[in-house]
């Protein structure tokens, strides 16, 4: 099936210093991000921060004020969308319901004059590679959801684009379909090399899929790394608190380290200035000891390979401990904690 579009190509996206208003609304707000050739890209930020805005602008489906989009170099700000060569993949089916899953893949090859024995083969040749070789002849409402988006993904993909394009595509599915096709999705991306853009507001969704992530706030990219950057390193208290379970606990910063509960840890950020902070705790960095912090446990959660355990400190915070499943502290006695790792200051005390 990788035969079939043989000639897509990697090609590298740029946004420079992107602005779009709506009114007084900054739906982005000097906006730049670089993606590498054949890089997959999670957009992810909370509802509202401009994800599908961008997304749009760089189709060059929704104008912007300012700024510069760059495909494999090639200035393409003032290029209609049908020149910027992008398949898209929409979060609602999008399928035209009066064509066949076959016709749907076709459409955008019929769109560019392809002859009709080429479609065909085309068509089921990427029909073939989202695993619906036998579906060709359906209609979208013979088809479930998830099947509706893997016609949907091969309709984008048939055409050979530079770039792919998703906008939250998995949201409307049931979370078993969702994570198997956003492994599929991942899989087909990665053979055929394309250069990906994906909206998410699923912090699990984009931490497995991406290559890198982009934390979006109020039209802007907080922070872009790999998963692993964006969790252990986080460089703004949004990410911080944005990626992975943590726990706010308040400490005093003192020349780069901070006094947690009687506890000295280094600071992530030693250039934190002195003084209260609230404090970010990731919940492996908490361990149950012989001795150290008496917390009062409220509930464990067995999670298969782990447990969860929350414990309510002397002053009255919440914390999540994470630890051995052979460890099962029972709700309503004490247990000790001490502290590793790093901390994050994420505001004022
Ligand atoms: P969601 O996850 O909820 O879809 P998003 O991160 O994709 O959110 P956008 O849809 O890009 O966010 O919207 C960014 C901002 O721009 C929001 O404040 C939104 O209300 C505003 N906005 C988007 N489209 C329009 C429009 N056509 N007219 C006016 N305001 C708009």
């Amino acid at each position: 099936s990788t035969s079939l579009l043989s000639s897509v190509q990697g090609v590298a996206v740029e946004l420079a210093r992107i602005t779009k208003t709506y009114g007084s609304q900054h739906a982005l707000n000097d906006l730049s991000l670089s993606v590498k050739p054949g890089e997959f890209v999670a957009l992810l930020g909370p509802s509202g921060c401009g994800k599908t805005t961008a997304l749009r602008a760089l189709a060059g489906l929704e104008s912007i004020d300012s700024g510069t989009i760059l495909i494999n170099g090639e200035d393409v700000t003032e290029q209609p969308t049908n020149k910027r060569d992008m398949g898209m993949v929409f979060q609602s089916y999008s399928l035209f319901p009066h064509l066949t899953a076959g016709e749907n893949v076709e459409f955008g090859l019929r769109m560019r004059k392809v002859n009709a024995s080429d479609r065909r083969a085309r068509a089921a040749a990427a029909l073939s590679m989202v695993g619906l070789d036998s579906h060709q002849g359906r209609y979208a409402h013979e088809l479930s959801g998830g099947q509706q988006q893997r016609v949907a993904l091969a309709r984008a993909l048939v055409t050979e684009p530079r770039v792919l394009l998703l906008d939250e595509p998995l949201s409307a599915l049931d979370a078993k379909v969702r994570v198997q096709l956003r492994e599929e999705i991942r899989r087909i991306q990665t053979e055929l090399g394309i250069t990906t853009l994906f909206v998410t507001h699923d912090q699990e969704e984009a931490l497995a899929v991406a290559d890198r992530v982009a934390v979006m706030q109020a039209g802007t990219i907080e922070q872009i790394g790999t998963p692993e950057e964006l969790y252990r390193t986080p460089a703004t208290p949004f990410v911080a608190e944005f990626i992975g379970l943590s726990n706010r606990v308040p400490g005093i910063v003192s020349d780069g380290s901070v006094e947690v509960l009687g506890q000295w840890l280094p600071l992530l950020h030693p250039e934190t200035a002195n003084g209260p902070v609230r404090v970010m705790l990731r919940p492996e960095d908490i361990e149950l000891a012989p001795a150290g912090i008496a917390a009062t446990v409220v509930s464990s959660s067995f999670l298969g390979s782990l447990r969860r355990t929350r414990v309510r400190l002397a002053d009255d915070t919440l914390v999540n401990v994470q630890h051995g499943v052979r460890e099962n502290p029972e709700a309503g006695t004490v247990v000790y904690l001490t502290l590793n790792g790093t901390a994050v200051a994420v505001g004022p005390a």
